[in-house]
């Protein structure tokens, strides 16, 4: 049976690199691929970075009760199948959610064995100028994910582990720490 571990924090921390990096090391973790409604950034592909879904068919399977845990952000939903995640812990994967600190803590509710981790900016004012260098979103984006991350650290605090991300090579190093021991 393989082990789940679920890593949050806002999009601009730089986890989406940091796990990248610990996955060309460490090929016996798998990245859970979630489903959602907002439409693909340029170089994500379908199937890979997320299955991109229309609003009617997620809203079907949330009726089906294909989701472990779903969440609305920033106007999108977000949703991690259920049978995806049972079905590679089974075959003896370690799992890795990458996903928002509300549905971190329904899959906790669920099955408490998973270790919770959250990603923390060196600073606020760091986060939004990296928000603003990534210059895929418009202004009204950004704020509101600048808000979401408030919410998103308040969460954090019952989180089991929490790394921040001055580095890569040193939050990488802690995220080995964690998932490794
Ligand atoms: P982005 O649009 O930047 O890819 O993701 C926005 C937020 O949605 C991030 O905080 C990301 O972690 C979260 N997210 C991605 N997939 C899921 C999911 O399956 N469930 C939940 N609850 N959040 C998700």
């Amino acid at each position: 049976m393989g082990k789940l571990f679920v890593i949050s924090g806002s999009s601009g921390v730089g986890k989406g690199t940091v796990i990248k990096e610990f996955l060309q090391r460490h090929p016996e973790f798998k990245l859970s691929v979630s489903c959602t409604t907002r439409s693909p950034r340029e170089g994500e592909i379908d199937g890979v970075n997320y299955f991109f879904l229309l609003k009617d068919e997620f809203k079907k399977r949330i009726e089906n009760g294909d989701f472990l845990e779903w969440a609305e952000f920033s106007g999108n939903m977000y949703g991690t199948g259920k049978d995806y995640v049972k079905e590679t812990l089974n075959s003896g994967h370690n799992l890795i959610l990458e996903i928002d600190t509300k549905g971190a803590l329904n899959v906790k509710k669920i099955m408490p064995e998973a270790k919770l981790i959250f990603i923390l900016p060196p600073s606020m004012e760091e986060l939004e100028a990296r928000l603003r260098g990534r210059n895929t979103e418009s202004e009204e984006a950004i704020q509101k994910r600048l808000n979401s991350t408030k919410l998103e650290i308040e969460n954090s605090k019952k989180f089991d582990y929490k790394i921040v991300n001055n580095t890569i090579e040193q939050a990488l190093s802690d995220l080995e720490k964690i998932l490794l021991e």
